[in-house]
């Protein structure tokens, strides 16, 4: 049976090494010329995804390359001086493992455990897909799948094809999210540095074994910007509108992000689908179920949601009027959870009113600086499982195998 994937960030090549193991044959289209290396955002893996991470024998690699950051530095805009948080507690708080790596060293990793297995064609794109499986490229020539699955992010073209254009489908957390690659002008290592005040947070980071560094903005304007998708010189404007009157570091980073050639700047969207097929066609990570950039634990439900795709493919042969139906049905708890947490997120992370912007600084370092057990029954009411942990996949490869 022949399947045609969408994307080869993470979705994609993870949903590719699960149906290439239950016996699919797969090929995998993405737009870029070749795989992206120049990193991307730093990205979190907590621990269903990096169960599935292990299961597919990659969890050394995976934490070989976690970025160090280990401890966060928050400003309070006004303040006399930072707040230091120990990241691992932070996200202690939030699940039992968590590894947080660069977005471009996981495509990578996953890209390279699937490409002897694999067909990727780089630089094209569908255009086209009929009811019956024919699909139109770009720049190759048609081509007939038996199923077709979009992994190709929150701006999806599979899914534009298949469920229509975006409006109605998605719903606007309040903020706006920018990133720069700049250089590690403050030779940050393991600290990130954050600068936060009502309605904004700036920060800088690294990696270990980055040379260069990202600048990352999160702000909340009065009402949702009407700004053209392609227009960089309108986004730039629009951040340094809303970071104007800081000072500090800020002036500094914002220089920086205006020379800066890799600039991505977006709005904190959710989408709002309540399924995530039609037809032949299924979508998965981000495509179907974007909680919200950089607000939602958004990749570990994109592996958790591959090998849930991946695995009800396999275990109902390859009828996907069985699998997508079942997909849908076993990830829907997590994604209505993730879609929770993120609105929640996104308040807490672009504070609005004083009381917030004290929680999200001192709150968060007295938080941290409990010890864990109890920390995590401050924040997951009465100690029950947090949103990550309480996933449970099934045992897939178990499943499929006796099948
Ligand atoms: C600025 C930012 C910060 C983030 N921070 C975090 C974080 O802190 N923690 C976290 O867990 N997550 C974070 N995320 C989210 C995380 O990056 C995504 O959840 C994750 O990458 C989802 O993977 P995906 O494979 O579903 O989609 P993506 O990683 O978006 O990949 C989609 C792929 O499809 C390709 N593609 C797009 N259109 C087409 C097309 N027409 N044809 C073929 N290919 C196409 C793209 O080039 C890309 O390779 C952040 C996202 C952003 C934008």
């Amino acid at each position: 049976m022949n399947v045609l994937i969408s994307g080869a960030s993470i979705a994609g090549p993870t949903l590719a090494y699960w149906l290439h193991r239950y016996g699919f044959r797969v090929t995998v289209v993405e737009r870029a010329p070749a795989l992206r290396k120049a990193g991307g955002h730093a990205v979190d893996l907590f621990a269903p995804a990096l169960n599935i991470v292990e299961q597919m024998g990659l969890l050394e690699r995976v934490q070989e390359r976690h970025t160090g950051t280990e401890r966060i530095s928050v400003w309070r805009e006004g303040a006399r001086g930072p707040a230091t948080i120990d990241l691992g507690r932070l996200m202690g708080a939030i699940s039992r493992r968590h590894v947080e790596i660069m977005r471009d060293d996981l495509g990578e990793i996953l890209h390279s455990a699937t490409a002897d297995d694999v067909e990727y064609v780089f630089g094209d794109s569908v255009t086209s897909i009929s009811a019956d499986g024919e699909v139109t490229f770009e720049q190759g020539a048609p081509r007939r799948f038996d199923l077709v699955v979009g992994a190709d992010g929150l701006h999806s073209r599979v899914r534009r094809l298949t469920f229509g254009p975006e409006p109605g489908l998605t719903r606007w957390l309040g903020a706006y999210l920018a990133v720069a690659s700049i250089p590690n002008y403050r030779e940050l290592r393991d600290t990130m540095a954050v600068v936060v005040g009502i309605g904004r947070l700036a920060g800088m980071y690294s990696a270990r074994h980055m040379s260069d560094a990202r600048a990352l903005f999160l702000f909340r304007p009065d009402g949702e910007l009407h700004v053209d998708h392609h227009d960089v010189e309108a986004q730039r404007h629009l951040l340094r509108q809303a970071f104007a009157d800081v000072d500090g570091e800020v002036p500094r980073l914002l220089v920086e992000t205006d020379r800066a050639d890799a600039f991505y700047f977006d709005s904190v969207t959710q989408l709002c689908l309540d399924g995530w097929s039609r037809g032949r066609v299924a979508l998965v990570g981000d495509a179907g179920y974007c909680p919200g950039p950089a607000v939602g634990g958004s990749t570990s439900l994109a592996v958790v949601g591959a090998f849930t795709l991946a695995g009800e493919l396999g275990l109902a042969r390859g009828e996907h009027t069985a699998a997508y139906p079942a997909y849908e049905r076993a990830l829907g708890g997590y994604v209505r959870a993730s879609r929770a947490f993120a609105a929640k997120m996104a308040n807490r992370l672009v504070p609005r009113t004083r009381a917030q912007l004290w929680a999200l600084t001192a709150g968060t370092r007295l938080l941290t600086a409990v010890p864990a057990p109890l920390m995590r029954s401050l924040t997951r009411r009465g100690g029950r499982l947090g949103l990550h942990d309480s996933v449970r996949p099934k045992d897939y490869p178990a499943l499929v195998a006796r099948a």
